[in-house]
C-alpha cells in the first residue's frame, strides 16, 4: 500500500510517498513559492532515481503544485511508481481539528465544512490545509483522503488540564480552551517509546519532549494526552525559537502603551522576535546559540539556559500531575540532536529517578536509550516521523472503509 502524505502551506507544500506497512520512504520533496512563481524539489529514495532541486515549475495555485508532484511519482525515467493507481490513499496534515475531531478522519463534505467552521481558531493555517485538499480532490477524485489533526491526541484532556481561568462563557460560546499541538508526533514516538520497553501504552507514564524551532511537551498517561504545554494557539508554553511562550498578559499592555503597538505588532513580537532569538540576539537556531555561547556570548548562553530551565520545570510538573512517569522522551531537532541540552534538561531530576548516561547519550538521530541501566525512569532519544504516523492512520481508516 502507498500513501502520499500531504502538508499545505500558504504557499508551500511538503510530500511524501509512503509504505506504512514496511516503513519505507518511496519519494519526498517540497512545492515552494505557490502562487508566486514556483520551486519544485523532489527527491527519490530508491537507488539510480534522479533528484530535482528547486527546479522552476510555474505553480499559480496548489493544484498546479500537486500535479507537478503526481507528475514526478510517474515520471518514466525518475518516478518511483508505474502510475497513479498505485497511491491508495492520500493522507492529509491537518493544523486545528477543534474539539470535533479526536482523531483521524476520511474527508468528506461534511468534515471540510467541519475545517471551514474552524477556520477562525487556525486562521493562518486550516485554509491552507483546505486548499491543498482540494487541490488533490481535483487531480485525484477517486481516491480516498484521510485527515489527520495536530490538535486529535490532546482531545483526551481532562476539563482541569484545558480550561483557562477565565469567564467560562468565553469556552462555552467562541471555543477558548487549551488545544495543543503536535500531537501527531507525541502520539508516534509515546507509541514507539512503549515498543522500545516492551511494555502496553496503557501501562506507561511518559513525557514526551518535542524539541525543536517549535516546543511543546506532553503527559501521556496510559497512552493518552493529560496535558501538555501548547495552548490555545502554540504560542504558549516553553520558549522556542522565536516565540516567547508563556508570558504574563500583563507585559502585552504595558509594552503596547509604551511603544504605541497594536494587537497585531504586539503578537508579531511575541511570535517571530522573541524565545531564544529574542534573548539572545544572535539567532532562533540552537547550533548558532552553542557556538556563540562558547565564544563568550552571555546573552546566547542564558538563552539556552532559559529554554532548558523551562523544559526541566515542565517536566517536574508533569510527572507531579501523574503521580509519577516512567520515561522521558526526547524528540524533534533539538531532543534529537542535542546531547548537551538533553543532558541539562534531565540532569538534576537524580531525586525523583532520572539517571542519564553521559555515554549512550553521546548518539544523534537514532532510536537508543540514554538513561543509566539502573535509572528508575528511562530516558529515550526517539526520532519523530510525523509522515509516518499519518500514513498509518490513512492506511488504516482506508482499510476498515473497505471493510
Ligand atoms: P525542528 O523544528 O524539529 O526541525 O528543529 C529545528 C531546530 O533543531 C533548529 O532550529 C536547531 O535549533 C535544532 N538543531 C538541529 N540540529 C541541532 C544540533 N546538532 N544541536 C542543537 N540543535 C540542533
Amino acid at each position: 500500500m502507498n500513501i502520499l502524505v500531504i502538508n499545505a502551506g500558504s504557499s508551500s507544500l511538503k510530500y511524501q510517498l509512503l509504505n506504512p506497512d514496511t516503513g519505507a520512504l518511496l519519494a519526498k520533496g517540497l512545492c515552494e513559492r505557490i502562487g508566486i512563481d514556483g520551486k519544485f524539489t523532489y527527491k527519490p529514495q530508491v537507488e539510480g532515481k534522479a533528484a530535482q532541486d528547486a527546479v522552476d515549475v510555474a505553480m499559480p495555485t496548489h493544484a498546479e503544485a500537486i500535479k507537478a508532484v503526481l507528475d514526478a511519482l510517474v515520471d518514466k525515467d525518475n518516478g518511483v511508481i508505474g502510475s497513479m493507481d498505485e497511491i491508495d490513499a492520500v493522507g492529509h496534515r491537518v493544523v486545528h481539528g477543534a474539539e470535533t475531531f479526536a482523531c483521524s478522519v476520511m474527508i468528506d463534505e461534511r468534515v471540510m465544512q467541519a475545517l471551514e467552521d474552524n477556520i477562525p481558531l487556525a486562521p493562518l493555517h486550516n485554509p491552507a490545509n483546505i486548499v491543498g485538499i482540494k487541490a488533490c480532490q481535483a487531480c485525484m477524485p477517486n481516491v480516498p483522503m484521510v485527515g489527520v489533526f495536530d490538535t486529535a491526541f490532546h482531545q483526551t484532556m481532562p476539563p482541569k488540564a484545558y480550561i483557562y481561568a477565565l469567564p467560562y462563557e468565553y469556552y462555552e460560546k467562541d471555543k477558548v480552551r487549551r488545544y495543543g499541538f503536535h500531537g501527531t508526533s507525541h502520539r508516534y514516538v509515546s507509541g514507539r517509546a512503549a515498543a522500545m520497553l516492551g511494555k502496553d501504552p496503557s501501562q506507561l507514564k511518559l513525557i514526551s519532549c518535542h524539541l525543536g524551532n517549535g516546543s511543546s511537551i506532553t503527559a501521556v498517561d496510559g497512552g493518552k494526552s493529560v496535558d501538555t504545554s501548547m495552548g490555545f494557539t502554540p504560542l504558549a508554553g516553553v520558549p522556542m525559537g522565536t516565540r516567547s511562550g508563556d508570558l504574563d498578559a500583563g507585559v502585552m499592555q504595558y509594552l503596547m502603551n509604551r511603544y504605541n503597538m497594536n494587537i497585531d505588532e504586539m503578537l508579531n513580537v511575541l511570535n517571530k522576535k522573541s524565545g531564544v532569538q529574542g534573548v539572545s540576539g544572535v539567532s532562533s537556531d540552537f547550533r548558532d546559540l552553542d557556538d556563540a555561547a562558547s565564544k563568550g556570548n552571555e546573552r546566547a548562553a542564558l538563552a539556552v539556559d532559559m529554554f532548558n530551565y523551562s523544559v526541566k520545570k515542565t517536566i517536574g510538573a508533569y510527572a507531579a500531575a501523574m503521580g509519577g512517569v516512567d520515561a522521558i522522551i526526547f524528540t524533534a531537532g533539538v531532543g534529537e540532536n542535542s546531547a548537551s541540552q538533553r543532558m541539562a534538561i534531565a540532569s538534576g531530576l537524580e531525586f525523583m529517578g532520572v539517571k542519564m548516561d553521559a555515554e549512550a547519550n553521546n548518539v544523534r538521530g537514532k532510536e537508543a536509550v540514554i538513561s543509566a541501566p539502573d535509572s528508575k525512569v528511562k530516558v529515550l532519544l526517539i526520532p519523530t516521523n510525523e509522515e509516518l504516523m499519518i500514513a498509518m492512520d490513512t492506511a488504516e481508516i482506508v482499510k476498515a472503509a473497505k471493510g
